[in-house]
């Protein structure tokens, strides 16, 4: 029978132990005879399937352990070899332009820790043909050859020496503090390598029925082209899993890395060469994002673009594929995660210090800039006083500072842009009768780019700060009189674009069942009783609705799907040998 994968729980995968049998077929490479006759060949099932996945356990880098001192030496090792060059990767070779950007420590921003090389219109080109080459073989190359590779970079990236580079990298090139660099560049592109490769091995396990006499069987060819992976700087892990999940399956990659995150984007293509990744399956291609997106996009090869980033950026991708739609061989497959307005929602019987402990980390890990960060709460009167209290009192203990320091809390905004941004908010409501900066409000770029953490409190809850994507350290908060409970979901599911994160406080099981009423459509990853961000590979599948994404899950089978495209073989074992039907007879 035809069973979707999407309705089995990932549980009953883990502990299924192999393959049903009928459907697993020994993959094979090609072997083409003299007269271009074929005996072998196979794109499609592996042999078996990579059991046993479990999340990588997060390290905690205390005092004395091995990790933080790995850490703390790769940080030297780098700022000591700075400014490290960084060129593309195009088939395999390091290829230099003279066309050469800074790469500056947003927290120290007169430090350039890297130069790298911006491609021009001819590495473009060299780039897709490549890539077109290496999808000749890897596109054949049997599926648990193909895992393999990322299961290996996974064990290396596990390891201690690529560990702490890449989570160095991180720590320097994006100023993300030493445990949400972990989490980010260790712990979750290591899951993504390792529930890619166990959910592409699941991908094979529904077939369709075959009656006697006839075997039907469905395989999952790569798409036909190349993909154009685009990624953001905020998660070194986004970066990786852009490239790696079409390619698990068969395709070949465009790699254009934010130039916010190259240094550790960089190393992770590194990695992935060390991990035995063949040359051109992946092309590391950084520059300018508008002219070489300008010439990808046209490309009639163009099979998809995976892409994590702002909506608007998006939105242009998608029209600009819909302009070209009739030059492509085939309909590009468009996967994004954009934007969000991320959520707290309290109710009167939330409980008021966790909830606060949700408010603090999930707005403020990271300076705000996680696609997830919670920028807006909704709190409930009779319970503001004990909130505002408490919120006030435990921010005394979150600190603004360089990630490299252990204590610090909150870091630095990635760029000028970003900095300037977030302090425009800050003026514009201290500058508003509408509201009220209750902490922070402070922003100092002299040495590095950085915004003090800050929480305004609005009587409006369409106020400017309460419903546009900021991603920086700011807080809003609209207190709603506690019988406007149902009003005030209603505004939150209608008063933003977006619909990624968002969370739900209390103890009333009857709230909580009206917020997951009113709230079905306010978010794809949507929490009660926690905070909005942190999703886990394989644990919380990530993604969202509305402006914030095509909500196609990275990290799960439902986002593999995407980049395959299915076939279906019918083979029948005694073909008829009448034209007319019995009963014409
Ligand atoms: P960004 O939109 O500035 O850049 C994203 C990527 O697009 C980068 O590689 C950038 O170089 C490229 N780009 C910029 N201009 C382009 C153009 N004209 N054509 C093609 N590509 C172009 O985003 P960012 O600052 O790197 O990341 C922050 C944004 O990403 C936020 O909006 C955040 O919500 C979103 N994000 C979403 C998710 C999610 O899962 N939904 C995850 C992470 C980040």
């Amino acid at each position: 029978m035809y069973r979707p994968a999407c309705l089995r729980l990932p549980e009953t995968w883990l502990r299924a132990k192999s393959f049903k049998s009928g459907y697993s077929r020994t993959p094979h490479s090609r072997q083409v005879h003299q007269d271009g006759y074929i005996s072998m060949f196979s794109n499609s099932a592996p042999s078996s399937r990579f059991e046993h996945v479990t999340n990588e356990p997060v390290l905690q880098y205390l005092k004395g352990s091995s990790e933080r001192e790995n850490l703390f030496r790769a940080i030297r090792e780098i700022r000591e070899a700075s400014p490290i060059e960084i060129p593309m990767v195009i088939n395999g070779k390091s290829v230099r332009s003279d066309d050469v950007g800074d790469v500056r420590l947003p927290h120290e921003h007169k430090t350039v820790i890297a130069r790298y090389h911006k491609a021009g219109p001819e590495h473009i080109e060299e780039a897709i043909a490549s890539s077109i080459d290496a999808r000749k073989s890897w596109a054949k190359l049997p599926s648990d050859d193909r895992l393999s590779i990322f299961l290996k970079a996974a064990e290396l990236l596990s390891d201690k020496y690529w560990r702490s580079k890449i989570v160095a990298a991180t720590v320097l090139g994006q100023s993300k503090t030493i445990y949400q660099a972990e989490l980010d560049a260790a712990c979750e592109l290591i899951d993504f390598w390792r529930f890619g490769a166990y959910y592409s091995s699941c991908l094979y396990e529904p077939q369709p029925n075959s009656l006697t006499g006839v075997w039907n069987r469905l395989v999952y060819r790569p798409l036909e082209g190349f993909v154009y992976a685009i990624s953001p700087f905020n998660f070194t892990a986004i970066g990786g899993n852009l490239v790696s999940t079409p390619v698990m399956l068969g395709n070949v990659a465009f790699w254009k890395p934010s130039s916010y995150s190259l240094l550790s984007n960089y190393y992770t293509m590194l990695l992935l060469k060390e991990a035995g990744l063949p040359d051109g399956v992946i092309n590391f291609v950084p520059g300018d994002p508008a002219k070489i997106t300008d010439k990808v996009i046209v490309n009639r090869q163009l099979a998809g673009i995976h892409y994590t980033g702002s909506t608007d950026i998006f939105r242009r991708l998608y029209t600009d594929v819909g302009k070209n739609i009739s030059n492509y061989i085939s309909y590009p497959r468009i996967v994004g995660e954009t934007g969000g307005k991320g959520f707290v929602f309290a109710h009167r019987s939330a409980d008021i210090s966790a909830l606060v402990v949700a408010i603090i980390r999930g707005a403020f890990e990271y300076a705000g800039q996680k696609c997830s960060a919670a920028s807006r709460a909704y709190i409930p009167a009779s319970i503001w006083p004990m909130v505002k209290a408490e919120l006030l009192e435990k921010m005394k203990s979150v600190k603004l500072g360089s990630p490299e320091s252990p204590d610090v809390f909150v870091n630095a905004v990635i760029h000028n842009a970003s900095f300037e941004k977030s302090k425009s908010y800050i003026d514009y409501a201290r500058a508003s009768s509408e509201a009220e900066i209750i902490y922070g409000g402070n922003c100092d770029n002299s040495v590095g780019y950085f915004v003090d953490p800050t929480i305004i409190v609005t009587s409006d809850p369409y106020f400017k700060s309460m419903v546009e994507e900021i991603f920086g350290p700011i807080m809003t908060i609209y207190v709603y009189s506690d019988d406007q409970f149902i009003e005030t979901l209603k505004i939150c599911d209608s008063s933003t674009p977006y619909s990624l994160t968002g969370c739900f406080w209390a103890n009333d099981r009857e709230a909580i069942r009206t917020a997951d009423y009113y709230l079905e459509n306010t978010a794809g990853n949507f929490y009660i009783n926690d905070k909005p961000t942190a999703a886990v590979v394989a644990q919380q599948p990530f993604g969202g609705s509305r402006a914030s994404g095509t909500n196609d899950k990275a990290g799960s089978h439902l986002n593999l799907i995407r980049w395959v495209s299915a076939r279906v073989i019918k083979e029948t074992f005694m073909p008829t040998h009448d034209v007319l039907y019995p009963y014409m007879k």
